[in-house]
């Protein structure tokens, strides 16, 4: 389902503009660095430094705790999904962080063998770059197993394998090679690379959900850091620069971490704003549905739970909250009403005659025709075999009298339709009570009304009793 479709006021090409727009400003955000570096590149002295050991050991510090923490999130997160690109982030954030942490405990060693220093930062992010670009490669695919995910051994080779990158760069650092400006502009510059390419496979793969997005800007700002690094040169202001760009994008990326630990805990499944609006409407709409239903198969089982099921007519229980309900009525509002108590003469006969099926039937015709002889608002009830009932609101001992001379007019000359040959003779015996003169309680007249129905069989059956 389209919303924008539904929504009138907001026609297509506001929409594309719109939507470009947003790129444009994603894309604006992902390289605003690029203007400080350039800025700095262009007006600022090279040659100006802030060497500060003690600031570089804590800032290094800060960065440790915060990619430990950064990696547990991702672990978690990756545990509890599976998904591949949240492993290969886990061991990205881990990997940078333990090549990383060297590069802050050598801080000191800066005069003594500047490489041992320097190197561990551009192999920290060559490592990361190249696990997350590895990490966007899986995008999308399938799950590991719940047994895959906490897989001790995996996690172990791969501590061993950032082991032994540290061991690597200490073993350069103190080779003939370390001073060759070639080793640190390969590392940096294969940051730098990798970031890129990471870039462009998520542009042309039109990768785009939210956390993607802050993933890419994330990616984006760590290339523009490569890039610094390169331009710069220890302790300048470029070379600052370019750790407070790194820090920036890690920031960005934890915040999407973050994000998917709090929601799904996959990046994958974690939907835009628009694809969710869309979905919560069609939520709604089933749980409408639903309520629907419910409000339907509740009316029905109200229906049957009040009604006969061979007539149709209401059942006993019914009848009687009718009754109770009509007397409170009628002792609020002073009103009366009438009730009918009917016994089909002679039922027995029918049975024995034309078979139960035929008495069946009868049953069924009678019920109609009461139905046809009463007004709207009076209420027929079988109240047991071929005895009945009927209500009659706010209606006086006469019209009582009326209803039940039709309905045993009607009976007496009624030709059933679904009885064949011969016709069947069928005749009522009705009492009637009222409310008031008979008294107050429904005991009293249900009493009164079958007295008089017992008086009409012994008057000869086919009559209306009053009395
Ligand atoms: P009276 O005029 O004295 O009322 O005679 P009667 O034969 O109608 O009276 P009785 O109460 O002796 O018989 C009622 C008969 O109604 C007996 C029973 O077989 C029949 N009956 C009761 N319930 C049903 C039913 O659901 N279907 C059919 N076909 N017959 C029923
Ligand atoms: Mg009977
Ligand atoms: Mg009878």
């Amino acid at each position: 389902m389209d919303m924008s479709a539904k929504i009138g006021e907001r026609p297509e090409p506001i929409r594309r503009l719109t939507k470009i727009y947003a790129a444009l400003l994603i894309a604006a955000f992902a390289l605003s660095p690029a203007v400080l570096i350039a800025y700095l590149y262009f007006f600022q002295d090279p040659a100006l430094k802030f060497e500060n050991h003690l600031f570089h050991e804590i800032a290094i510090a800060a960065a440790t705790l915060e990619g430990l923490f950064v990696t547990y999130v991702s672990w978690r997160c990756y545990l509890s999904s599976g998904e591949p690109l949240l492993r290969w982030l886990t061991l990205g954030f881990f990997g940078f962080t333990l090549i990383y942490a060297l590069h802050g405990a050598f801080t000191g060693m800066a005069h003594h063998n500047i490489w041992l220093f320097l190197l561990y930062g551009p192999a920290s992010r060559l490592a990361m770059a190249i696990l997350l670009l590895i990490g966007l490669l899986s995008f999308n695919q399938e799950s590991d197993t719940p047994e895959q995910r906490p897989n001790p051994r995996s996690w172990l080779q791969w501590i061993a394998v950032f082991l032994l990158v540290d061991i690597a760069v200490a073993i350069v650092a103190y080779s003939a090679i370390a001073g060759n400006p070639a080793v640190r502009l390969t590392m940096e510059g294969g940051a730098l690379f990798f970031s890129a390419v990471n870039l462009l496979i998520m542009l042309a793969g039109r990768i785009r959900s939210p956390l993607m997005t802050i993933f890419g800007i994330s990616i984006a700002l760590f290339g523009l850091s490569s890039l610094a690094f390169i331009l710069g040169r220890p302790w300048n202001h470029m070379w600052w620069l370019a750790h407070a760009i790194f820090a920036g994008g890690f920031f960005f990326l934890s915040y999407g971490i973050i994000q998917a630990f709090h929601t799904t805990r996959s990046f994958a499944n974690v939907y835009n704003q628009e694809e969710m609006v869309n979905r919560l409407a069609m939520a709604m709409v089933r749980t409408e549905n639903a309520l629907q239903e419910l409000k339907h198969s509740n009316q029905k089982l109200e229906h049957l739970a009040s009604t006969d099921p061979l007539t149709g007519a209401a059942n006993r229980r019914h009848f009687i909250e009718r009754v109770d309900a009509e007397i409170a009525r009628a002792k609020r509002d002073n009103l009366s009403f009438a009730l009918l108590a009917l016994d089909l003469d002679n039922f027995k006969a029918i049975n024995d005659h034309y078979g139960h099926q035929t008495g069946d039937e009868v049953l069924q015709g009678f019920v109609q025709k009461c139905l046809e002889e009463i007004r709207p608002y009076d209420v027929v009830a079988r109240m047991g075999g071929e005895e009945f009932m009927v209500l009659l609101p706010q209606a006086t001992l006469e019209l009582a009298v009326t209803i039940g001379e039709r309905i045993r007019s009607g009976t007496e000359n009624a030709v059933f339709d679904s009885i064949v040959m011969p016709k069947v003779i069928l005749t009522v015996s009705i009492g009637v009570s009222q409310f008031g003169r008979d008294g107050s309680t429904i005991d009293t007249i249900f009493r009164a009304a079958d007295e008089r129905l017992y008086r009409a069989k012994d008057q000869g059956r086919n009559c209306v009793i009053t009395v």
